[in-house]
């Protein structure tokens, strides 16, 4: 939309909730239901990747691994999520995919701030998960970089937009087991030459987390370029990929 537009708009219409339209105080809120009705990752998840889990464990085990983890320790070392990858969610992301929602990727990063708090302090660089160059030309948006963008904005953390990219198409990960999804994957993304992450503490930024694998992918290219330490930060979650 042209800025003056958008400006127009904007002091016309009162600001709306990130998933209805229903109006709330600032650009990039939730409204009182949709924030009831939005379902927050709480414990217990997985230690490392921080798939919720389906145990009620009283006092909770804070260093419980998921089966997934426990099996195959993948290359980050901590993964987190806003929220569980339901409706609510997905209406909260779709925004995204039309770039021009600076407010609804704000709103969005504000959410992941909660869980990621410590991850983004102690990150020295954020970095997007890469579309192929073809699927961004189809999309025009890579979602993950607008949340990026808005996450650095929100923190003041250092960006790395093109830090990683995708050197080959893969075929949909869809319907794969987790072994087949990271063969799928293998040696797919690769970090830029030049980029520089030597001893860094880095942090991958995602709207969608399924199994992990595409995640998995990028923390080999950033600790094969030397990233000490590799996090990663989504706005959802998908409960139990074992079950999709
Ligand atoms: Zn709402
Ligand atoms: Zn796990």
């Amino acid at each position: 939309m042209k800025p003056l537009l958008r400006w127009v708009l904007d002091s016309v219409l009162p600001p709306s909730c990130l998933v209805c339209a229903e109006p709330v105080e600032a650009e990039g809120q939730l409204c009182v239901n949709c924030f009831r009705r939005a379902n927050f990752v709480t414990a217990p998840f997985c230690a490392c990747c921080g798939v919720p889990l389906n145990i009620s464990a009283p006092g909770g085990d804070a260093s419980q691994l998921c089966r997934a983890c426990e099996s195959f320790r993948p290359a980050f070392t901590i993964a987190r999520s806003a929220l569980h990858y339901d409706d609510t969610a997905r209406r909260m992301i779709l925004p995204l995919k039309y770039g021009d929602q600076s407010e609804a990727s704000a709103g969005l990063a504000r959410l992941m701030r909660r869980p990621g708090e410590n991850m983004l302090q102690a990150a020295n660089l954020l970095v997007p998960v890469p579309l192929h160059a073809a699927r961004l030309r189809q999309r025009r948006y890579n979602q993950a970089a607008v949340l990026a963008i808005a996450l650095a904005r929100l923190t003041g953390r250092p960006l790395g937009l093109d830090a990683l990219y995708r050197q080959r198409r893969t075929r949909p990960l869809e319907g794969l087991g987790e072994q087949e999804r990271r063969d799928e994957l293998a040696g797919s993304i690769v970090m830029k030459q030049g980029m520089d992450v030597q001893g860094k503490r880095v942090l991958v930024i995602d709207d969608v987390m399924t199994t992990g694998a595409t995640a998995h992918q990028c923390a080999l290219a950033l600790r094969a370029g030397g990233a000490a330490r590799v996090d990663v930060l989504t706005v959802a979650r998908v409960a139990d990929p074992r079950l999709q």
